[in-house]
């Protein structure tokens, strides 16, 4: 893709869908004990002049003038020199570019439970990386430092997707994974990079908000073999208040996703106290996933701490957690798991015919693993939904930082 660079010095408003201002979950990885994107100093200021820009394709003149993205069902609309409310697609003469392609807030192995998912690859490492923005604007993002930026300063590494691949390569990574913030808003770098991966077997994981029109959807996700769509709410309030976004769109992206892909596809749902944690909501959440998307689809339930602008609600406590896994299970979700505590059953994985415990799981840790290299239950041979090929490994709970630069030059 042809890349060359420009200097950003101006931050613009922009003419969008107002109701729609939405962001980023709070995810569970996405705690400030676990952020990555540790900045070398020396670096900040030369990163801060240059942001790498690419040509992009879904958008369209307006009669008036002024440029739709048709990225998000945002819809941002830009003049010249605006940027959308994801802060890193802009208006560039009569078209609509991707201003970091090639720029990342930052890498770091992890365990793949972290994303989280439970039924990919398990116990493997993921080389996990992000860029900078948001298409949603969350009061209780964890991740705000980078989906909030409006500056290019926490973009420290330059990333090619042939180098990203060849790390994760070299680092015995099975997978690389576009998270810390949402590959919607930079779907032509992520695709690159996913193609890169393809090359050496690698896998590749978008852990996303699912806030993206049914276009780019298509073309962001054939790409793709697995996502952690964040289903933020089962309430279009919530959404319109709290996230800015609109419920009805991530449900559509959950389908299309299931029905329609063959992504393997987990949920997670960030329950808040007092917010989106009622037994009401929880027990309609967990109807639709059954009746909307099979009981095979895992649901993860985390726990929420104060942090941007919602620090004035308690942490979650983990009794909601097993409350909601609870409803779950009584709604027929077959592998439903709480998450970011220690809880060994609640985050272990259950044969879905005999009960047998095939994964046991304390946190990011596995027990015991009673699967064939197929994914087949020891016990009884029944398939477990999900992606395995081979042994399980041992990643455990590491959280190894990266520096690209170290492998930028093994062409
Ligand atoms: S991707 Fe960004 S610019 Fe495009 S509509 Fe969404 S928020 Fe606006």
């Amino acid at each position: 893709m042809p890349e060359d660079s420009v200097r950003d010095e101006r931050l613009f408003d922009i003419e969008g869908d107002a109701s729609a201002r939405s962001c980023h979950r709070p995810h569970p990885e996405s705690t400030e004990l676990n952020r990555c994107s540790p900045l070398v100093e020396g670096e900040v200021s030369v990163m801060a002049m240059t942001t790498s820009t690419v040509p992009t394709e879904h958008w369209h003149l307006l009669d008036d003038g002024r440029v739709q993205c048709d990225v998000c069902p945002r819809a941002c609309k830009l003049r010249e020199g605006q940027r959308g409310l994801c802060f890193v697609r802009a208006r560039e003469g009569d078209a609509v570019v991707l201003t970091t392609y090639g720029r990342s807030s930052g890498f770091c192995l992890d365990p793949i439970e972290k994303k989280p998912l439970n039924h990919f690859l398990p116990g493997s490492s993921v080389l996990s990386f992000g860029t900078a923005g948001c298409n949603l604007a969350c009061r209780f993002c964890q991740n705000w430092d980078i989906s909030k930026s409006k500056e290019t300063d926490t973009l420290a590494d330059a990333a090619s997707p042939d180098v990203i691949a060849r790390a994760a390569d070299e680092l015995g990574a099975r997978s690389v994974a576009f998270t810390y913030n949402d590959p919607v808003i930079f779907l032509e770098y992520a695709a690159d990079v996913a193609d890169a991966c393809r090359e050496r077997g690698i896998k590749t994981v978008a852990v996303t908000a699912g806030y993206i029109c049914p276009e780019p959807r298509a073309q962001l996700f054939s790409h793709i073999d697995a996502a952690n769509v964040d289903l933020k709410a089962f309430d279009e309030d919530f959404y319109h208040h709290v996230s800015g976004a609109h419920l009805r769109d991530v449900l559509d992206t959950l389908e299309y996703l299931v029905h329609e892909t063959d992504v393997w596809v987990e949920i997670t749902n960030l329950l808040i106290p007092g917010k989106n944690d009622s037994d009401a909501e929880l027990d309609a959440m967990t109807r639709w996933v059954v009746e909307h998307l099979g009981a095979d689809v895992p649901m993860h339930f985390s726990a929420f701490h104060p942090d941007f602008k919602m620090l004035d609600v308690p942490p979650t406590p983990p009794s909601t957690l097993t409350r909601a896994r609870e409803i779950a299970q009584g709604n027929g979700v077959q592998h439903a798991y709480t998450g970011n505590v220690h809880d060994r059953d609640g985050g272990s994985t259950r044969c879905g015919v005999c009960g047998e415990v095939v994964i046991e799981r304390d946190w990011y840790v596995l027990g015991a693993y009673r699967l064939t290299d197929d994914g087949r239950c020891r016990s009884c041979d029944t398939p477990l939904p999900g992606r395995f090929d081979g042994p399980a490994q041992h990643w455990g709970a590491r959280r190894v930082p990266v520096r690209l630069a170290d492998f930028a030059g093994a062409a």
